[in-house]
């Protein structure tokens, strides 16, 4: 999408380096793209490639000169206009994205407030039940008992009353024999 371009390396070790709109496209010495920017001792700069740095620090050391380079490195051309309109529109788009986020965030926390005291109101519900089914034990196993008092009463009814049938039957006895 971008073209790589040269570009001076920070930090520069000497001097103020051009920016890359002046950055020339070949080394001055061929047509190889400049990989330093160099600087003679006595202020003459320029770009070369890494063949013709060799060159110049052979020639450095013949003149008994110094010669400094600084490598260039490589960095993303300039946004074309298109590309900038679309990076635009896909910032437009991203704000929009995140817009929704944040509105989805925000319905969250409010369902998640709302289940928590959903949850809140079943445990007291839940709690109030069992009290409840608590209490309707104790009113079973009281009506149980009652019942079976009931039952013993019954019996000593039962037992009673054939008691009473008995004493009956024997006072009837004598007269039903004296009739007979
Ligand atoms: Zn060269």
């Amino acid at each position: 999408m971008t073209e790589a371009i040269l570009q001076p390396a920070p930090p520069t070790p000497i001097g103020v380096q051009p920016d890359a709109d002046t950055l020339p496209d070949k080394c001055d010495q061929c047509d190889q793209p400049p990989a330093y920017h160099y600087t003679w001792a006595w202020g003459e700069r320029g770009y070369c490639c890494p063949t013709h740095r060799l060159a110049l620090q052979q020639a450095a050391r013949n003149l008994r000169r110094t010669i400094e380079f600084a490598p260039l490195v490589k960095t993303s051309a300039p946004f074309l206009r298109d590309e900038r309109t679309h990076l635009q529109a896909r910032v437009l788009v991203l704000q929009e994205e995140a817009q929704e986020a944040h509105t989805r965030v925000a319905e969250l926390s409010q369902t998640n407030v709302e289940l928590n005291a959903e949850v809140q109101r079943l445990t007291v519900l839940s709690r109030e039940q069992r009290r409840q089914a608590s209490e309707a034990a104790r009113e079973a196993r009281l009506a149980q008992d009652a019942a079976a008092d009931a039952m013993v009463q019954l019996g000593a009814k039962t037992d009673e009353i054939r008691r009473l049938e008995l004493l009956l039957d024997a006072a009837r006895r004598p007269a039903a024999d004296e009739t007979a």
